[in-house]
């Protein structure tokens, strides 16, 4: 643990008390932070006072005192909207000199990297530090982040992320978090896609579920979509096929993500071929009912379209 207390920190202004937002706030100030927060949606900031998080009415007043500014928002067009201001000043602009620019949201490579040069040129500071681990990580605090941040600003930034997370990992730069998130979640969805195309072959060649994870879960095909949130209910009993897909990691999630991954893609200039495949399969999956569902849901579609 880094040796510093809460209130070495000052005040936080904690923006976008969403399904993950919130339950962060609520550590942070578990744990003795000063925390102030906003939502523009009035039901989440009712939902995030019931939990214990002060709010207050707009982001400008939640901004103006607060040496750390934590945003966990929908995207990256929105967190660049709030940072600059829409009709009115925005946070940069509202925020002591100095302050820490700290964004959790899973947003594309290159708006983190527009975001912090945004805050460097407003005189502030910035990282980006985008978590995985979902809404149960959040609650539990028990999140990976994966952190692009300046060496110098990590000490600011550790203490808040290790009462949230249990993983902390430094990837580099401004941007080297969204950068590392991208990377992850596309063999996430590849991999998944390849799990789930596996049990319908094993289904169809007269494999039990348990045989065929016994098998992978040990051998070279072993994967955290198969080890962990194996997409057949049975062989992992906390799999959300044993739930009826219910997330876990909701379809359009993956699908938001593997749109970010096709930006970062075709960014690069990297001659991918499976990443852009996976991004379309899960925006067809999101489109066609399984937005709410876990993306392990896959396989019913691969299973719906196989030949009886
Ligand atoms: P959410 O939609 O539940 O929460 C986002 C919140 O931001 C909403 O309450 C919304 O009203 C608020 N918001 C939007 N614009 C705002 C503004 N200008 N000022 C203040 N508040 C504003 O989303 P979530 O599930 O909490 O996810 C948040 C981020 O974390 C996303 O980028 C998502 O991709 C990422 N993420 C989510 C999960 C997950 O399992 N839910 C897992 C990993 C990463």
């Amino acid at each position: 643990m880094t040796e510093t207390s809460p209130s070495d920190s000052g005040r936080i202004a904690f923006l976008g008390l969403g399904h993950m937002g919130e339950p962060m706030a609520v550590n942070l100030i578990k744990a003795g932070f000063d925390v102030v927060g906003f939502d523009v949606v009035p039901a989440a900031v009712e939902a995030a006072r019931g939990a214990g998080v002060p709010c207050v009415d707009t982001a400008v007043e939640a901004a103006t005192g607060a040496e750390i500014v934590l945003t966990m928002f929908p995207s990256g067009e929105i967190l660049l909207d709030a940072y600059r201001g829409v009709d009115g000043p925005g946070l940069l602009e509202s925020a002591p000199a100095n302050t820490m620019f700290l964004d959790c949201s899973t947003i594309d490579v290159a708006q983190a990297r527009e975001a912090a040069e945004l805050a460097l040129a407003a005189g502030h500071r910035s990282a980006d530090a985008p978590v995985s681990g979902g809404v149960v990580g959040a609650e539990a605090g028990t999140l990976t982040f994966m952190i692009g941040a300046e060496d110098a600003d990590l000490e600011h930034i550790m203490p808040l992320l290790e009462v949230m997370g249990r993983k902390l990992v430094h990837c580099g730069g401004h941007g080297a978090g969204q950068a590392a998130k991208v990377c992850n979640n596309m063999l996430l969805g590849i991999s998944m896609i390849g799990a789930a195309e596996a049990f319908v072959l094993g289904e169809k060649l007269g494999l039990s579920h348990q045989a065929l994870f016994d098998v992978i879960s040990t051998a070279s095909g072993q994967c955290w979509s198969v080890t962990t949130n194996c997409p057949v209910p049975g062989p992992v009993p906390t799999s959300p096929a044993n739930r009826d897909y219910t997330p876990g990691f909701a379809g359009a999630l993956m699908a938001k993500d593997l749109g970010l991954a096709l930006n970062a893609l075709e960014h690069t200039g990297v001659a991918a071929q499976l990443g852009p495949l996976a991004a379309q399969i899960y925006r067809k999956f999101a489109d066609e009912g399984g937005a709410g569902r876990d993306f392990s849901g896959i396989i019913t579609d691969i299973r719906g379209r196989s030949q009886d």
